[in-house]
């Protein structure tokens, strides 16, 4: 007689879930599945959930915390790659150079200033992607499309800085399909700052989608997708 056999944990179940959708999504849009990145969001999260995200194989997690970020840092086995997705500060910035993979959320020239400084200092070098407030939202982080360019290019002009593409958080929303004109737009302008080959600045980087709207960010080009409570659950925050 077989033994039981032990339920697959919700955690590894929603991973394969998620991977199915980026699979099909791809798919969709004719792209190869190898060009998208799946970022396990795992803020507020407690180890053992991370634990089991890495036993189903992520390597890739989202921290929005440095703190946060670099407990887990120091529990966590050394192959994971750490991506810093929430706004930055610039007192914060010392922790994370030489331990984090890339950061997605630099808005200003003066976070890119001390990013670089640290990155010299430490013999070190650094990638980031420009956040970009492609919906114009009040409350979001980022820079207008308009200004990103101009960004971009300055901050390639600094040492031991890499800017490898372009990051946005879209509006919340119960429709995925709104938010895909802002995907449009966020790769349009990549596109558009490619062409103008400028040094240390690659391009080959687009993070846009979370839980509500990745598989739309996937077929308009997303090479890593954010998700967080698709595959951890719902957040609690504890104020
Ligand atoms: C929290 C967060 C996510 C993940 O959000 P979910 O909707 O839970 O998938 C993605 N990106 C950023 C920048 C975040 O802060």
């Amino acid at each position: 007689m077989r033994g039981t056999v032990p339920a697959m944990s919700e955690i590894h179940e929603n991973i394969k879930t998620v991977r199915k959708n980026i699979e099909n999504a791809c798919e969709r849009a004719a792209r190869d599945r190898s060009e998208v990145t799946l970022i396990a969001v795992s803020k507020t999260k407690p180890i053992e959930m991370l634990r089991e995200a890495y036993e189903a194989g992520c390597r890739d997690f989202g921290e929005n915390k440095v703190q946060e970020m670099m407990e887990k840092y120091d529990a966590m086995p050394g192959d994971i790659r750490w991506h810093m997705i929430g706004h930055l500060q610039r007192n914060k910035v010392r922790y994370l150079v030489g331990k984090v993979y890339l950061i997605h959320s630099v808005d200003s020239f003066r976070l890119a200033e001390e990013i670089s400084r640290e990155a010299v200092k430490k013999g070190v070098t650094v990638n980031i992607l420009v956040e970009v407030n492609v919906a114009g939202e009040e409350s979001k982080f980022g820079t207008t499309c308009e200004e990103t360019a101009d960004l971009v290019r300055k901050i390639a002009g600094l040492p031991n800085i890499f800017v490898k593409g372009l990051m946005t958080i879209a509006p919340y929303v119960e429709n995925s399909e709104e938010n895909r004109q802002y995907f449009v737009n966020l790769r349009k302008l990549s596109v558009d700052i490619k062409k103008q080959n400028i040094d240390n600045v690659s391009m080959e980087v687009l993070s846009m989608g979370m839980t509500g709207d990745y598989e739309v960010a996937v077929e308009e080009g997303a090479t890593c997708v954010r998700v967080g409570t698709g595959i951890f659950g719902e957040r609690t925050y504890h104020l």
